[in-house]
């Protein structure tokens, strides 16, 4: 007898580990049970035809702040992951900021947890995060299923996370890297900020002179030499600075472990269209000139650049201070969660790229960043969130339809490439009106070390299998999906 799949869907654009091809995927409880030629004879309860649109992999979105609790009236969990689906994100891991408590204690891990609980439209994970008084709850928090540990190497902008000097971050990073956890960075230096003139006004070209390339750059060498000295997996949050990409470029070739992202605001606008007193497109780092975004693209073509991520970080409009423009009091952050994937698709095939890079960039690997071994690709054994795209097909950005919270946006009027048509969350079609069926992820070692060496992680990285982690569904969830022995993992970097 055929073997009966829940759901089949069909496109002629199937993004594939092994390149865009015409294909079927065939879903069965929830788990990507075979990806047949598009033709193949597959019997389903619900086939779904594409026709001439894409079908690409669920996004992973490793860089969002939720920031609820605390201060949900930002962006809570519920608006935060509709826009996500909306968006083609499945998947987002949140960051341990902006909500209060921040997530630096595995007390604030259990609340924030709590409010998320049943909340969610996509699956969601958390980071935990490094400030200068936790060193002694790091292990604690990583037993408890962060995926890595943030922290920030200059102001973070609000009171209760502070930032670490490079005094207090470096017994962090032998911890965290005896602990076979990953340290992702914001990589601007507080002293050579305090070098540079203070943000003032409504001129974009002074806000950019408050933060020039050496802020980022001396940052960054510091993330490399610890990185080096004690073999630690550190990661470089929302990367400007194209400046640093030579020392980023040179430390791979000395088999640091490195990996960078970069967002799509710095790949998609550019200083000179900053208009006076524009808050909305505040951001630390900053958005810099048209030539380092040039260089930033190149970066990613070269594989020197890991993921583009969202670092979806809204505010409520009147922190923009938009009725002033000043750029040094404006809070710094741009919302961009459901908008991500057009931003990053329009300027990509612009440049020559196809979806193939995209979902390289967008889904394997912050998936693989993660240690999401069961996300971010069409392949069997995975879990079956898929994304059907009219790569094709155009629209004019209004606020008005944007599920983020609050719907401030530099991307307001922008015409885009790249219509989300449907989202499926584990073989669910997500419905943004019904219910929300998203899970809460928590790191898993011994997966990943099953994954690894059943052939999915052994042929993405090099590096050992301890820093790698895996996906779990929240505890108490006992359906949750694991990776098969002929699992094919996510595709594979460039790198
Ligand atoms: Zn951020």
């Amino acid at each position: 007898m055929a073997e009966r799949f829940d759901l089949v869907v069909r496109s002629r654009r199937a993004v594939t580990p092994e390149g865009e091809r015409p294909a079927s995927v065939a879903v069965r409880g929830g788990v990507i049970a075979a990806v047949e030629s598009h033709d193949a004879e597959l019997d389903a309860a619900q086939t779904v035809d594409c026709g001439a649109d894409a079908l690409l992999p669920g996004l992973v979105d490793s860089h969002v702040h939720i920031n609820e609790p605390g201060r949900t009236e930002w962006e809570g969990f519920l608006s935060g992951t509709r826009a996500a689906a909306a968006g083609g994100i499945t998947t987002l891991i949140d960051m341990p900021l902006n909500c209060v408590p921040p997530t630096t204690t595995t007390a604030a891990l259990q609340t924030k947890r709590r409010s998320a609980e049943g909340r969610c439209y996509v699956d969601v994970g958390f980071w935990g995060g490094l400030v200068p008084d936790n060193l002694g709850e790091l292990a604690a928090l990583h037993a408890e299923g962060v995926f890595g540990f943030k922290c920030y190497l200059t102001d973070s902008g609000v009171v209760e996370f502070g930032y670490v000097t490079g005094r207090e971050l470096e017994p962090a990073v032998a911890e965290l890297s005896r602990l076979g956890a990953l340290t992702i960075v914001h990589a601007e230096d507080q002293r050579e900020l305090e070098r540079a003139p203070w943000a003032h006004g409504g001129d974009y070209g002074d806000f950019l002179t408050s933060r020039p390339p050496e802020v980022e750059t001396v940052a960054i060498a510091e993330i490399i030499e610890l990185s080096r000295r004690y073999r630690a997996r550190m990661h470089v949050l929302h990367l400007s600075a194209a400046e640093a990409l030579p020392a980023i470029a040179a430390s791979r070739a000395r088999d640091v472990r490195l990996t960078v992202e970069t967002c799509p605001h710095y790949l998609a606008l550019s200083a000179e269209e900053v208009p006076a007193g524009a808050t909305q497109f505040k951001c630390t780092p900053p958005i810099r000139q048209g030539a380092n975004r040039d260089a930033l693209w190149r970066a990613l073509g070269e594989g020197v650049i890991d993921c583009v991520v969202s670092d979806h970080s809204p505010c409520p409009p009147q922190l923009k201070h938009l009725e002033v423009g000043d750029f040094g009091r404006a809070w710094g952050g741009i919302a961009s969660l459901q908008l991500s994937l057009p931003v990053v698709w329009t300027h990509a095939r612009r440049r020559g790229f196809g979806l193939v890079e995209v979902v390289r960039w967008m889904a394997s690997g912050p998936a693989r960043l993660a240690g999401l071994a069961g996300k971010g690709a069409l392949a069997v054994g995975l879990d079956a969130d898929l994304v059907r795209l009219a790569p094709e097909q155009t629209f004019t950005v209004v606020p008005s339809a944007l599920h983020h919270r609050h719907r401030l946006t530099p991307y307001a009027g922008h015409e885009l490439s790249g219509v989300v048509r449907t989202v499926w969350l584990r073989g669910q079609e997500v419905d943004v009106d019904g219910p929300a069926r998203g899970r809460l992820l928590r790191r898993d070692d011994q997966a990943a070390e099953h994954a690894f060496h059943s052939g999915g992680g052994a042929q993405r990285d090099s590096s050992p299998p301890s820093g790698v982690a895996q996906f779990a569904a929240a505890a108490g969830d006992p359906a949750q999906s694991t990776v098969s022995e002929s699992s094919s993992g996510p595709e594979p970097s460039t790198r």
